[in-house]
């Protein structure tokens, strides 16, 4: 007995010493980390490469225009084989993609859902990095309905000058004039279908369709498909029987949603502070959301494989929040939901039917 306290004993002033030790030299420490992160980081010229043959959905931002440390302005990357495409641009999208481990200058083309300021308030940055990244040649095709080339025109402007200085610094090889900014790939939807094909290819297949989101309008969600697997962006809509159609057996539904319980308790505290104003919004905007319930509605109609929230709204400071926020869907949806946050990766292998959840590996 005596033996082993005095061992135990031992054991705790070697672990005290350690950890001394470690203390003292935490700065070579942090470095040697470091060095082995930035070489992890600069090793993947072609992330790209590693990834099995499927689609592969990463959140690059999984919140709203609250803050939430968990989750940045609403950006979804979808990497279809070898070919990756990226929707919506919230403030914080491409350092996302690089803590992703992604390449922002092997981005194919942007979508957008619409031009309400936090699904855009990352795009000057994102459209800066695949230019330098890449040393793209020619500005990055962006897809969007009408509207996009005053909003692609205003990026370009506010960042004329930075154009000028870091062309004039690197030179014309590292950062070619003719490859900044973004070149507007408008598209109107029919009336009568309410959807357009915009990329239709054996294995790839994109498609725009209108969704509820007045005053916004219009304002559109994505249907993709990749060899036998595809996936939904619902973009924002209250709840939406064009999203309902277009999800129809689909692997995978990505849902904006919006806690109306939650959202309630912002809502009062910025009437119990005062600030009614805020407290109004914070009502208004329940008219043009799907809430998490509607969504597990859809998922269900639909028989989707997956559903997972993409754009939350409030934020969820608290992880244990994520229950509250999902309790009521997952009683209507019996398939797997998540609520998502930053950097949760999602892989849809071809030629199976599995729906994997996680980390970006
Ligand atoms: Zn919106
Ligand atoms: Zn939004």
């Amino acid at each position: 007995m005596q033996r082993s306290g005095k061992f135990w004993g031992g054991m705790v002033v070697v672990a005290l010493l350690l950890a001394a030790v470690a203390w003292w030299q935490r700065g070579p420490i942090a470095m040697a980390i470091m060095q082995r992160q930035v070489s992890s980081l600069t090793a993947m010229a072609n992330p790209l490469a590693a990834l099995p043959d499927g689609l592969h959905v990463g959140l690059c931002g999984a919140g709203s225009p609250f803050p939430d440390a968990q989750r940045s302005g609403p950006c979804t990357v979808v990497v279809a084989g070898k070919r990756m495409f990226v929707f919506d641009a919230g403030s914080g999208a491409s350092r996302n993609l690089a803590l992703m481990r992604l390449n922002a200058g092997q981005i194919e083309a942007l979508f957008l859902t619409h031009f309400h300021s936090d699904h855009i308030d990352g795009l000057g940055e994102l459209m800066m990095q695949r230019w330098v990244q890449g040393t793209a040649r020619q500005a990055l095709p962006v897809h969007g309905p009408p509207g996009l080339e005053k909003v692609l025109q205003g990026f370009k402007d506010a960042y004329a000058l930075d154009q000028t200085y870091r062309t004039g610094h690197h030179g014309e090889a590292i950062a070619p004039p003719a490859g900044f900014g973004g070149a507007a790939q408008t598209f109107s939807l029919p009336a009568d279908t309410g959807r357009k094909v915009l990329l239709s290819e054996p294995d790839l297949e994109i498609v725009a369709f209108r969704v509820s989101h007045g005053p916004v309008e219009p304002a559109v969600g994505y249907r993709i498909r990749y060899k036998d697997r595809s996936l939904v962006i619902s973009g924002d809509t209250s709840k939406s029987a064009a999203v309902q159609r277009e999800a129809m057996g689909a692997d995978l539904l990505l849902h904006a949603a919006l806690s109306p319980t939650i959202l309630g308790v912002v809502e009062k505290g910025f009437a119990d502070a005062g600030r009614s104003h805020l407290a109004k919004i914070m009502h208004d905007v329940l008219n043009y959301h799907t809430t998490p319930e509607e969504a597990a509605e859809i998922a269900k109609a639909a028989n989707v494989k997956a559903l997972v929230f993409n754009h939350i709204v409030p934020p969820l400071p608290l992880s244990a929040l994520e229950q509250n926020f999902a309790k009521g869907a997952r009683q209507i949806y019996q398939g797997p939901l998540h609520v998502g946050r930053d950097g949760d990766w999602f892989t849809l292998l071809a030629g199976s039917a599995a729906v994997e959840m996680g980390k970006r590996p």
